[in-house]
């Protein structure tokens, strides 16, 4: 007997006692992220599946992730969601901020409230098949998903059921007719005359332009990207088809390098105008986005990109949809971010870059392209900016 038993009682008395008192149906929701709880218990709700958080438990916290994490699930209970500040912060000084939180949250509570592990399948277009896209990567690719518009609903749907079939959106059938546009303006840089070249041949200390055989050459001195600019009188708002053939022969194989349209009024700070971009590099990837978001929608691979040749790059606007093509070949199709009046078309140079630029072509739907042709009989208005914020982040793994 002895006191020794009285002791050991004890102390499994009080290893009971805190075991039992340790709060396993705990319910702790940092305010930043009660919207997209109730958001996801909504769309469950919606689906036929009901979760009752505030009874069974969960802890969504902020914390401080290592290792690239934006977010990360304990597997506890109740199940804890951390959430890393840093990351959390910086997206939500951008214009994407609330699909790019909702994404995130949704597919932590993916893993915590669904079970669900991660899944990098693609669909047919090159898109995330699912927002549980994470982990392991993939070709090094970035986890960038583009969730917003006509995808979400899809998304939402193969979260709550993987087995959701193939959306229309992640089809390779052009699903519009982009044939019968008519020219408004083309710039052919086939002379050094001025107002045949329609550009500025100029040279400063950041950079010089030149016609090069036929084409425009830009050459940038320095570490910013260049935004290069003609103004017209189309408003991106309007149906149009913009076309443009680039070629980025030398420097580093990730550089970006492609078309932009919208609205750049001049002065400094440029870095919050709504730019819509569609770049390419020299590894066979395509980049969509807008300047106002964190970085690019999504990244994909192309084989029809012709690593350091011409290519030429092609989208067409139709309604709030862009259809994007490269050398001919329908590639992506998405939905335009621009919603106020811009007339500024052009292309990007990357940092101490040298881009050539030839047939610069705006087209509209029309039956007569004599109306709209103005050639270069019309002295344009060009700008040359360089900027220091153009987002290609990488976001992060959730
Ligand atoms: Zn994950």
């Amino acid at each position: 007997m002895g006191s020794t038993n009285y002791y050991l009682i004890f102390f499994y008395s009080i290893f009971f006692f805190l075991t039992s008192c340790k709060d396993s149906k705990e319910y702790r929701i940092d305010s930043s992220f009660t919207d997209y709880l109730q958001r996801f218990e909504n769309e469950g709700s919606a689906r036929g599946r009901t979760f009752n958080p505030q009874a069974n438990g969960l802890i969504i916290e902020f914390g401080n992730l290592s290792n690239g994490d934006a977010g990360l699930t304990h597997y506890e209970t109740p199940i804890r969601i951390q959430i890393d500040k840093t990351y959390w912060d910086a997206i939500s000084k951008t214009k994407g901020a609330d699909w790019m939180k909702e994404d995130l949250i949704f597919h932590e509570l993916g893993h915590g409230l669904l079970g669900r592990k991660h899944l990098n399948a693609t669909l047919e277009n090159g898109d995330w098949k699912s927002i549980m896209c994470g982990g392991t990567k993939v070709d090094n690719r970035s986890w960038n998903i583009n969730y917003r518009g006509i995808r979400r609903s899809y998304y939402l749907d193969e979260l709550f059921d993987e087995s959701t079939p193939s959306p229309g959106f992640a089809s390779m059938q052009l699903p519009v007719d982009t044939t019968g546009y008519a020219e408004k303006l083309f710039l052919s840089f086939d002379t050094e005359a001025k107002v045949n070249a329609g550009w500025p041949i100029t040279e400063d200390a950041k950079h010089k332009t030149s016609i090069d055989n036929g084409r425009l050459c830009f050459q940038s001195k320095i570490d910013s990207v260049f935004m290069v600019l003609a103004s017209t009188s189309l408003d991106v708002l309007s149906n149009f088809s913009y076309q443009l053939t680039l070629q980025y022969p030398s420097g580093n194989s990730t550089d970006q390098y492609g078309i932009i349209f919208g609205s750049v009024p001049s002065g400094s700070d440029v870095g919050t105008d709504p730019v819509e971009y569609f770049t390419v590099n020299n590894n066979q990837k395509m980049y969509m986005g807008n300047r106002t978001w964190y970085s690019f929608f999504t990244e994909l691979t192309i084989p029809a990109i012709v690593a350091g040749s011409k290519n030429t790059l092609k989208v067409v606007k139709i309604g709030t949809m862009l259809y994007y093509f490269i050398n001919g070949i329908y590639c992506y199709c998405s939905e335009i971010e621009v919603t106020s009046s811009g007339s500024q078309f052009g292309f990007l140079v990357p940092p101490k870059g040298t881009v050539w630029v030839d047939n610069l072509q705006i087209s509209v739907k029309g039956s007569s392209p004599a109306i709209f042709r103005m050639q270069q009989t019309k002295q344009l208005e060009f700008s040359i900016q360089t900027t220091d914020q153009f987002k290609h982040n990488q976001v992060k793994n959730q």
